[in-house]
């Protein structure tokens, strides 16, 4: 079965792992500060400041505490997100509003965004889907318009360039993955870029339930016993096992942009030729795509992926728009006309870092199969 995805994880991750586990400080610590640091300078990001945290929806939670969201705000957010995004509005109290988004870049329609912004909108999360960019100088346009904070959920597009910048070096407030499946992983983890560094304090005290512990301590992989609390907090920080699994990773970061470039590259080439398949319209360059998606009929979506699988090949659907779920079937939303038909279209198929042309022929030969009738 070649599966959605597949980590890459090799001796390096290995041996970091126990590395991490033989020093004994097991909470957050030394390796902490260096994935920091490795992070900050991979993704250009000297003028901020970063912190990373267990999970990327703590990191999309603490940002949205950062940009003043709190019960009974509204928060703007593509339907078409990670079920994460919502829960973490939710988690403030506040409440998502639903908006369509573009049918090509699949990013937030910042025209219909327009219609749905009221006084209670705090904030508005933009997220880049897949293997596309979207619009970032008029999502800065639009939050200046409206005086309103931005978080830019880049879970999808780490190691990705808009404009010549790297994707973590110009947004209001930005976030990251690293869970199991992301382009780099820590097992589990997030981090979020701010521009001040009284936000970086907020974070550090939020992470840590609340503590004013000196990071400068925790770094040294000591605490202190006595400090401050100042505000709510939770307990969302990064362990030092999960930070050297994250910095073996990014050493690689690298091939996995190349391998996955290359087979995104690959597959748009070959599944292009099939008229009833629409590829993402991208040629990949400053890329480093997460997810490979195909739009397909919708009437015809259960029936490839049930012929893939029987190929032995995994798809995947992301996502269910966050509209059609019932918890959120009372929220504010505007015409969700796109993202309702992208809902049943989208199909991702296998990408993998460092995925074999076999594999990718496989992949190929199987969706020429289903549209086209082709002998396997
Ligand atoms: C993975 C993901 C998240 C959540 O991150 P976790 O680390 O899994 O909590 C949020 N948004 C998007 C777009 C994601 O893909």
């Amino acid at each position: 079965m070649i599966p959605m995805y597949e980590p890459l994880i090799e001796k390096e991750e290995i041996d970091a792992a126990i590395e991490a586990l033989e020093m004994k400080w097991l909470g957050m610590g030394s390796y902490v500060e260096k994935f920091e640091e490795s992070i900050k300078q991979y993704v250009e990001a000297s003028d901020r400041y970063i912190a990373v945290v267990n999970t990327g929806t703590s990191a999309l939670h603490l940002g949205l505490i950062l940009a003043g969201v709190g019960h009974g705000d509204e928060v703007i957010t593509p339907s078409f997100n990670n079920i994460g995004d919502f829960q973490a509005i939710s988690a403030t109290g506040a409440k998502p509003v639903f908006c369509d988004i573009d049918d090509k870049s699949l990013f937030i329609d910042l025209e219909k965004a327009e219609d749905l912004v009221s006084p209670r909108t705090k904030a508005v999360i933009v997220m880049d889907y897949g293997c596309m960019l979207g619009d970032h100088d008029r999502v800065e346009e639009f939050a200046n318009k409206y005086k309103i904070r931005v978080i830019h959920d880049a879970a999808h597009v780490f190691g990705s360039k808009y404009k010549g910048r790297m994707v973590g070096s110009f947004s209001d407030i930005c976030m990251f993955s690293f869970d199991p499946v992301k382009n780099i992983t820590c097992i589990d983890g997030g981090a979020l870029v701010v521009k001040t560094k009284n936000e970086l304090e907020m974070i550090h005290e939020m992470r840590l339930i609340g503590m004013g512990q000196p990071t400068t301590v925790m770094y040294k992989n000591q605490r202190a016993w006595t400090y401050d609390v100042r505000q709510v907090g939770f307990r969302y920080h990064m362990p030092n096992l999960h930070a050297a699994i994250g910095l073996a990773q990014l050493k690689k970061i690298n091939v996995i942009t190349e391998s996955r470039r290359f087979a995104a590259r690959y597959l748009n080439e070959k599944l292009s030729q099939i008229s009833e398949v629409t590829v993402p319209e991208t040629d990949f360059d400053d890329i480093t795509p997460f997810l490979y998606y195909l739009r397909i009929p919708k009437n015809k979506r259960r029936a490839f992926r049930k012929h893939m699988h029987s190929q032995r090949i995994d798809t995947g659907i992301h996502w269910q728009p966050g509209h059609w779920f019932t918890l959120f079937k009372n929220c504010r939303r505007g015409d969700l006309s796109v993202t309702d038909i992208v809902g049943n279209e989208i199909v991702s198929l296998p990408l993998h870092s460092c995925i074999s042309v076999n594999t990718l022929d496989r992949i190929v030969h199987a969706v020429e199969s289903f549209f086209l009738g082709k002998k396997l």
